[in-house]
């Protein structure tokens, strides 16, 4: 493993899902040309649109005029995000907001480094993380609440935010997460911070980057759920046959679609 390893949600999660998977995708940076979940057209579709809805919102954050951004919505399912995205309202109009602000900190010998889609700030000092997603399933709360995003995004804002909160860290309870679904955009799932919630989160997200660090055996998962969407099924031999897209929990994310080039990402003092 190279040191220093930036670590994300992303990679954490694929090692909580299968070391083997890790390894394969991190260490071995092997690239295996096979499908995530069928229908395989339809997946990737929507993955590339996923992609440009991202761009679209950010374009609009970041100031260009709805109907100027809502040209570029021409596909029904970016269409029907986008009508979905303006009619939201998610109470941020006066709040400061950093759109794919990357956040970065010392990991031990490593670093943790997030890319949020927008952290939206009030005046008064509450942090609202939003993560947009194009799920064609809805993903229950409680699922979402265990993924690392969930846990990395917030702690890695309170430990390492306080430029955006002039000088002065978050305190935990100013921070809250909040997935919005542009398929199912009246269910948005919140979730709070607390500071006990950040006194276990930040050591556990330590103790998994040096369980990773000092792996010397990455082993495949026993839960072989998780091989019908994945990549490397049949590298591993766990089957040929990608998982149905609507079977599982949610889409893949990988971090190579929204480009992030951790290795480009200039370390944020905290
Ligand atoms: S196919 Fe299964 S065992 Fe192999 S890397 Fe993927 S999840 Fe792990």
């Amino acid at each position: 493993m190279t040191k220093p390893f930036s670590f994300s949600q992303s990679s954490l999660q694929d090692y909580a899902d299968c070391p083997r998977r890790f390894r394969l995708r991190y260490i071995d940076q092997l690239s295996w040309p096979a499908v995530e979940s069928e229908p395989v057209v339809e997946n990737e579709r929507r993955q590339q649109e996923g992609q440009l809805f991202h761009r679209l919102v950010q374009q609009h954050l970041l100031g260009l005029p709805a109907d100027k951004v809502a040209r570029l919505a021409n596909t029904p399912n970016l269409e029907r995000w986008w009508e979905n995205y303006l009619a939201a309202d998610l109470g941020i109009y006066g709040d400061t907001k950093f759109t794919e602000l990357t956040l970065s900190a010392p990991l031990g010998e490593h670093r943790l480094l997030a890319k949020y889609d927008l952290v939206a700030i009030e005046p008064g000092g509450k942090a609202l993380i939003i993560d947009w997603k194009t799920y064609a399933k809805r993903p229950r709360d409680e699922w979402m609440s265990a993924r690392w995003q969930t846990r990395v995004y917030r702690a890695l804002l309170a430990q390492a935010g306080s430029h955006l909160n002039g000088g002065k860290p978050f305190a935990a309870e100013q921070i809250e997460m909040l997935y919005w679904y542009a398929d199912f955009p009246s269910e948005p799932a919140r979730f709070k911070y607390t500071s006990a919630q950040f006194k276990r989160d930040w050591p556990a997200i330590e103790k998994a980057a040096g369980e990773i660090s000092s792996a010397k055996d990455f082993r495949m998962t026993e839960d072989e759920k998780m091989c019908r969407f994945c990549v490397y099924r049949s590298y591993c031999d766990r089957g040929t046959q990608a998982g149905a897209m609507d079977e599982a929990e949610t889409e893949m994310e990988s971090e190579a679609a929204f480009d992030v080039n951790f290795e480009q990402v200039g370390e944020i003092e905290f």
